[in-house]
């Protein structure tokens, strides 16, 4: 049958069905919904009775491969591509609060917007809030009573503080608790929180896993206990990644170890260059034998990388000098993110920890003087040279 202009313009040359190759990544799949054979297939993809794709809200194939890669990754059962690591952060704590009491325990050493959503979009909705100290196992043994959600960072933004994992789990699960970690900053690549108890594990995908500052996305790896409840919140509040960002994301994921590898390399040295510089004050990485939490560290962490995060207060600074510091820099990139290729600085006074209360950041150890540099996969010789000629 002759059709007209109008009805080719919608139809002709699409939907048809992939022949025999395979393409060696994952396409972007952008359509809104799917096609089944026949009504019945339908229906049965839709009641979940059978594997498929109906509506993309639900499902995408792009995020169903970065899914299945990030599961594999850290271990777990199933995964949930978000929009940004702070939907995955809100979703977790959301899923995990489903079907118990209505109290999170989260460590006071967080992210700025996870203090932020907790304040501000949980508790208005009636869930109690409890700040502790993640590192002091008695702190929590005593708030985790009539918890749903426990809370932590694997390795904590910015102070780098590091919990027992394992042990917080076995507090956690002993009180009915279901246990969410973030480890944005950590990776599978040091740390795999799913076998060391936890239940649920929330990336900022932005960060390292995509690796090139062009993706603003997240991820939330599940125990199979808890990822019908995850999926069933996702169907219905939508907080999924877009299908352009799930690819960049996968692409950027094929190098993350090497990326890693070379970051944490680069962190290492510029922490111990750093602690040697008379304008710098102190110096907070993981792999110092001074670090608070360095029994943990040794226990949990692998002998190499200890995560490319170098935070550190410079003597005397205030904020005008910490800003003339940062407009100092030529190679080292000023920008409010991490874990891109390229080194990276943020002032957390005036950036991830801006909308913190005051007293609460001061209990959390953020000072006027303190910044957080995250490693790129320059020449740690070159980084070095920048920052020692911008503190000079
Ligand atoms: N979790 C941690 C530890 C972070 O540092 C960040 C962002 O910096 C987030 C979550 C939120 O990620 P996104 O910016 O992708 O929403």
């Amino acid at each position: 049958m002759a059709q007209d202009i109008f009805t080719k313009a919608v139809h002709a040359g699409d939907r048809k069905q992939p022949g025999t190759y395979i393409p060696v990544t994952t396409p972007i799949y952008t359509a809104s919904s799917f096609i089944c054979r026949d009504a019945a297939e339908l229906d049965r993809v839709a009641g979940r009775e059978e594997p498929g794709f109906s509506y993309a809200r639900y499902d995408n194939p792009t995020n169903a491969a970065l899914e299945e890669l990030v599961t594999a990754l850290e271990n777990g059962f199933g995964s949930l591509a978000c929009s940004s690591g702070m939907a995955a952060v809100q979703i977790a704590i959301a899923t995990a609060l489903n079907s118990r009491p209505k109290k999170v325990v989260c460590a006071d050493a967080v992210y700025g917007a996870t203090v932020g959503v907790l304040e501000r979009f949980f508790k208005p909705l009636g869930v109690a809030v409890e700040w502790v100290d993640i590192c002091d196992l008695d702190a929590v043994a005593k708030a985790v009573p009539g918890a749903g959600c426990v809370l932590m960072e694997t390795i904590s933004n910015p102070l780098l503080r590091v919990g027992a994992i394992d042990r917080v789990a076995e507090l956690a699960h002993a009180a009915g608790a279901c246990f969410v970690v973030d480890s944005t900053f950590a990776t599978p690549m040091l740390i795999r929180p799913l076998e060391l108890g936890a239940d649920m594990v929330v990336h900022s995908v932005t960060k390292y896993l995509a690796g090139h500052g062009d993706v603003l996305g997240g991820i939330v790896v599940s125990t199979k206990e808890h990822y019908e409840t995850l999926r069933m919140l996702s169907r219905a509040y939508g907080p999924v990644l877009g299908p352009f960002e799930s690819y960049l994301a996968m692409r950027g994921i094929k190098t993350f170890p090497l990326r890693m590898e070379r970051q944490c390399a680069n962190a290492c040295r510029i922490a111990t260059a750093l602690a040697q510089n008379p304008a710098i004050e102190r110096v907070y990485y993981p792999a110092d034998p001074a670090h608070p939490d360095a029994a943990t560290i040794r226990r949990l962490l692998p002998e190499g990388p200890h995560g490319a995060i170098v935070t550190f207060e410079v003597k005397g600074a205030d904020k005008a000098a910490m800003l003339r510091f940062m407009d100092r820099l030529k190679l080292v990139v000023s920008a409010t993110t991490l874990g891109d290729v390229q080194s990276l600085v943020l002032y957390p006074l005036i950036s991830s920890h801006r909308d913190v209360p005051p007293a609460q950041r001061a209990r959390m150890g953020i000072k006027e003087s303190l910044i957080r540099l995250s490693a790129g996969i320059e020449s740690a010789d070159d980084i070095l040279a920048d920052l020692e000629q911008a503190l000079a």
